[in-house]
């Protein structure tokens, strides 16, 4: 059976898009940490990001290095930080977090609470900021 993640891939389960290639997809997490967290996923569906093959590892990593710059452009941070659970979702994936203190990377604070158009006005930031620059 798909993956949740496969399933928001192929458009049949809804998500707040934030950047996209061929391998590649980023959607805004749905319970958020902090504004303009994001989730970075392969097409290919692969459980554990460190089962992946070293050459979609390498390409995810510089997806997700222009996503984080993308997410810093449109919502200014000390830094965005990367995390890598997978303990809920079994489809591998890396959380792109903007960060101002060390507390901002806790995954047990409170999520964040936003309206389908404020998630949309989020995502669109970032996509702009991720298409202005490729
Ligand atoms: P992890 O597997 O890294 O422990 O956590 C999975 C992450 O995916 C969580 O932060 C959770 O909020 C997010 N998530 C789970 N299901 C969905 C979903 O259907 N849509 C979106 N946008 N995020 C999800």
């Amino acid at each position: 059976m798909a993956t949740i993640f496969t399933r928001i891939i192929q458009g049949e389960i809804p998500s707040y898009k934030c950047a996209e290639d061929e391998n590649f997809y980023a959607f805004l997490d749905i319970n958020p940490i902090k504004k303009g967290h994001t989730l970075v996923v392969p097409k290919k569906e692969v459980d554990y990001l460190f089962d992946l093959p070293d050459d979609l590892l390498g390409k995810m990593q510089i997806f997700a290095k222009k996503v984080a710059l993308a997410i810093q452009k449109a919502f200014p941070c000390r830094k965005v930080g990367q995390a890598v659970l997978g303990l809920e979702v079994n489809h591998a994936h890396i959380h792109l977090i903007p960060l101002e203190k060390e507390g901002d990377m806790i995954f047990s604070n409170p999520k964040l609470k936003f309206t389908e158009e404020e998630f949309r006005e989020i995502a669109q930031k970032i996509l702009a900021n991720f298409e202005k620059a490729e």
